[in-house]
């Protein structure tokens, strides 16, 4: 296939109010779903989505129950974010996070942290503090550690973070496909949507690189109005395509949420970038696509759990 062919799988679906939807990555997850890999990554969404749907089943925000959804899996060591993170090319370990509240319009982000144990919860402090017109509404590195700091959040501890032998399928070292990035996409029984999204980047990235996931309107985004967004892939093409601002405008042209989340993907894939993305609708719609082998995805609503790993079978 040549550049913007790649077919892309989708999920498609109406949850019932309150709901949430989660990622745990798209890549190939050949190694990390050997031996007892692929189960072990399903019980992480599953638990993440367990921690999201007890703020929304308690009638919290949907902000909040995406910050609850990544930070669990922030904490859990098996995706790419927080204690799971990968490292630079330098060993070094650089994560960013970012959130947004799709009815207030309050955004927050921090990229190349080094000493938060949960950069989602730092990104949420920065949306309760900055935003736009004033800010800040992106911290990096230093002043983003120093935040954290200040704002009383957790630290990072070296004995938290298990090396790479630890993790289902034993993961390699030097880049690879294998990837996890979080995510998650919530509306609340208001109908009130949110995005929250966390990584470690890419493994081996040089140091200083920031991709998409913290980046409001491409790897993060949400609008109450159309919906929310979180991205995962290679982050450069999900920057420059703009993708979730791209799943926003095409819901404001008339796509329904799915169609939408097809388009932007379809841009970054004519960038030659590979990932996936979810995307959740006031009224419960959803999709989850990628052009990937698979993504690590779930949902939840009050009729039960769903996860998945490998492409969907037809009618499943
Ligand atoms: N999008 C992330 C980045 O480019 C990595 C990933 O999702 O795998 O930093």
């Amino acid at each position: 296939m040549v550049r913007g062919e790649r077919a892309a799988t989708a999920d498609l679906g109406r949850l019932l109010l309150p709901a949430i939807v989660v990622h745990g990555g798209a890549g190939s997850f050949e190694r990390t779903c050997a031996g007892d890999g692929a189960d072990q990554l399903e019980r992480g969404l599953a638990a993440a989505l367990a921690a999201g749907w007890a703020v929304l089943h308690a009638g919290g925000t949907a902000l909040h129950a995406a910050v609850e959804a990544v930070a669990d899996m922030e904490d859990s060591a098996l995706f790419n974010a927080g204690r799971g993170a990968v490292p630079t090319s330098a060993g070094t370990f650089e994560l960013d996070a970012g959130v947004m509240d799709g009815t207030t319009g309050a955004v927050g982000a921090v990229c190349a942290t080094t000493w938060p144990a949960n950069p989602v919860r730092v990104a949420l402090r920065v949306a309760e503090v900055g935003g736009a017109p004033d800010g800040p509404v992106l911290l990096a590195g230093a002043g983003a550690d120093g935040f954290a700091k200040a704002a009383g959040c957790k630290q990072m501890s070296r004995s938290d973070r298990p090396s790479d032998e630890g993790k289902p399928g034993q993961r390699a070292a030097g880049p690879s496909s294998e990837t996890g990035t979080v995510g998650a996409v919530a509306v609340d029984a208001r109908g009130r949507l949110a995005a929250a999204t966390s990584t470690g980047g890419r493994r081996g990235q040089m140091p200083g690189r920031v991709g998409d996931s913290p980046i409001p309107g491409a790897g993060v985004w949400a609008n109450s109005a159309t919906a929310a967004v979180s991205g995962t892939g290679a982050g450069e093409a999900f920057v420059v395509a703009g993708f979730g601002h791209r799943v926003d405008w095409e819901m404001s042209n008339g796509q329904d949420v799915g169609r939408a989340l097809g388009k932007a993907l379809g841009a970054v894939a004519m960038l030659g970038g590979d990932g996936g993305g979810i995307a959740l609708a006031s009224d419960g719609s959803f999709a989850v696509s990628f052009n990937s082998r698979a993504m690590a995805r779930g949902w939840r609503d009050s009729s039960g759990t769903v996860t998945r790993i490998l492409p969907s079978l037809p009618g499943t």
